[in-house]
């Protein structure tokens, strides 16, 4: 049993095949999954999406590329959220210096801003990071962050054993499988594997055999095979270990 610690699965890419997808996905021994917000009304989405699903579980979040919209009425909005049933993780919150869709200062804001939000709700914080890494590390140890989830990791090896030092979870996604990514497997071969987590970012970023297509939670399956290569565990062994990772990171209930 596995669990796909990201999906998007409340974007309309998936209005004309949900129910579908999530069979596929149960199919395929995807049990639980964590759907993610990245403005208000997608954290709204994903909250009803956990309401609807017994197998989901939600993030309310403002992305870095919705940074502008973040101001104390969202905030107060993202609050509420927050304390529905099902909600597990504030997120995903972070930088991105890659597309700079908002300037950096208000995405510096925004970001320190959830970080404080997650510590208040005492709710674990889902990163992104995209080429912010210094920038992304400071803001979290000057915010003492707790219960960090670095979401599609993207960093290299020292960048990992940094945030492994700290104790933050990192979420290995659909890149692992690419031919040139190799970084990201010496990373995995020498992970925390008590801080190892495995997503899809669905619909984004597909294993290497569904690349160009819409990428769907059952599509872990194939992160997993390569992670579990790469650690040499067998595949059942992996699926309890993150597993086990994503229960106490979430602090979703027991199996059964
Ligand atoms: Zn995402």
């Amino acid at each position: 049993m596995f669990i796909d610690t990201h999906a998007h699965i409340q974007m309309r890419e998936f209005d004309p095949d949900r129910a579908e997808t999530l069979a596929r996905a149960t199919a395929a021994g995807i049990g639980l999954m964590v759907t993610v917000g990245y403005h208000l009304e997608a954290s709204r989405k994903a909250v009803e999406a956990a309401q609807r699903y017994p197998q989901i579980y939600a993030g309310v979040g403002i992305h870095p590329h919705d940074a502008e919209t973040y101001d104390d009425t969202a905030e107060e909005t993202l609050r509420g959220l927050a304390k529905q049933p099902k909600v597990v993780a504030i997120g995903e919150a972070g930088l991105d210096f890659f597309r700079n869709r908002a300037p950096r200062a208000t995405q510096a804001d925004a970001f320190r801003r959830q970080i404080r939000l997650a510590r208040e709700l005492d709710l674990p914080l889902i990163v992104h990071d995209r080429d912010a890494h210094q920038e992304t590390m400071q803001l979290l140890e000057e915010e003492a962050a707790h219960a960090v989830l670095l979401h599609c990791f993207s960093g290299d090896l020292t960048l990992a054993e940094e945030a492994w030092r700290r104790g933050y979870y990192l979420s290995i996604a659909g890149p692992v499988t690419y031919p040139k990514n190799e970084t990201l497997r010496e990373i995995v071969r020498k992970a925390r594997t008590d801080r190892l987590l495995l997503e899809t970012d669905c619909p984004y970023l597909p294993p290497q055999a569904f690349r160009g297509q819409r990428n769907e939670p059952a599509h872990l399956l194939h992160t997993a095979q390569e992670v579990a290569r790469l650690l040499g565990v067998p595949l059942t062994e992996l699926g309890r270990l993150t597993t086990e990772n994503a229960r106490r990171l979430f602090r979703l209930p027991p199996a059964g």
